[in-house]
């Protein structure tokens, strides 16, 4: 065997080569994946408890060559950690923008941030430029950051934060409830939305416990009138809980699932024959 770490690992480890190969191999074919236009976004709409939707979450796929329609859990980590995330990132924003900008002005656009995108270049000055070069009202768009963003600098990543706020876009914590430390962040940071995550929603009714943190999330939501979204409603019974705790929005295969915009034509309007 090789005296150094990789040839040790080669030797042992066979599985775990493959996989930093495969991972290597992935890397190279994202780099032209922006400007090839393999990257896509589809919608998901969220709703309030009453079923009307009055926005849309952009998630992103990447239509590989040979490999199909790529979801985000696959390639985001593999972006984060070659710093390509910070190209994807921002075409993914600036289509988005660029999307919702042609809707009716009541219906908003998610967007979700890595926390990456707080280290690296002026991510406030890139959302402003965006703001003005597709001409969306900045109330349109909300932010959707995960703990993660706060934890690496704390400080760094807040002054961020309230400078993207200053710009008049929304910031909503996603994945609530999955972290270590939600409750601090939510002292630290004025979020307009709590986003449940969809661990929790999807154990509603058949775990007490998880009926009880919902509820608990609901409760703090109200207390510090921020309005939640609990992700991942699948069922009517876990939307009837929701309702009767007062949660103010949903989103999930429910209501809809992410698709190319033109699957929600009849709620955009975009692309319906006049
Ligand atoms: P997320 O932000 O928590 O997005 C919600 C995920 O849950 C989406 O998966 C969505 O398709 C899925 N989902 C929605 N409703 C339901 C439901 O009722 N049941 C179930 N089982 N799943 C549901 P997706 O599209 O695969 O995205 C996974 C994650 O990838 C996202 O989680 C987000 O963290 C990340 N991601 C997606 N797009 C982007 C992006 O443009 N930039 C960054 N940085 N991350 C992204
Ligand atoms: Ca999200
Ligand atoms: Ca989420
Ligand atoms: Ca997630």
């Amino acid at each position: 065997a090789k005296a150094d770490g990789r040839g040790a690992i080669r030797t042992f480890e066979p599985s775990m080569d493959r996989r930093m190969h495969d991972q290597r191999v992935l890397q190279l074919d994202l780099q032209n994946a922006t400007q090839n236009g393999e990257l896509e976004l589809l919608y998901q709409p969220q709703a309030s408890v009453d079923r009307t939707v009055y926005g849309f979450e952009a998630l992103v796929r990447w239509r590989h060559p040979t490999k199909g329609l790529l979801g985000p859990d696959f390639f985001i980590p593999i972006a984060e950690e070659s710093g390509q995330i910070i190209e994807i990132g921002e075409w993914v924003l600036r289509t988005a923008c660029r999307e919702a900008a042609t809707w009716p002005a009541h219906l908003r656009i998610s967007v979700n941030l890595s926390p990456v995108q707080f280290r690296h270049g002026d991510l406030v000055q890139l959302v402003q430029s965006i703001l003005l070069e597709t001409g969306l009202e900045p109330t349109r768009l909300e932010l959707e950051v995960t703990e993660g963003v706060l934890v690496h600098d704390f400080s760094r990543a807040l002054h961020i934060l309230r400078g993207l706020k200053a710009l008049g876009v929304q910031i909503a914590m996603d994945d609530f409830g999955t972290g270590y430390s939600s409750l601090s962040y939510l002292q630290a940071f004025p979020f307009d939305t709590l986003k449940i995550d969809k661990s929790f929603t999807a154990k509603l009714s058949t775990d007490n416990h998880a009926n009880e943190i919902v509820r608990a999330v609901i409760g703090l939501g109200r207390g510090l009138n921020i309005p939640i979204v609990a992700e991942g409603v699948e069922t009517p019974e876990q939307l009837d809980f929701l309702t009767q705790e007062r949660c103010q929005n949903i989103q999930g295969f429910l209501i809809g699932k992410a698709e190319p915009i033109e699957a929600y034509a009849e709620i955009t309007g975009r692309g319906t024959p006049t």
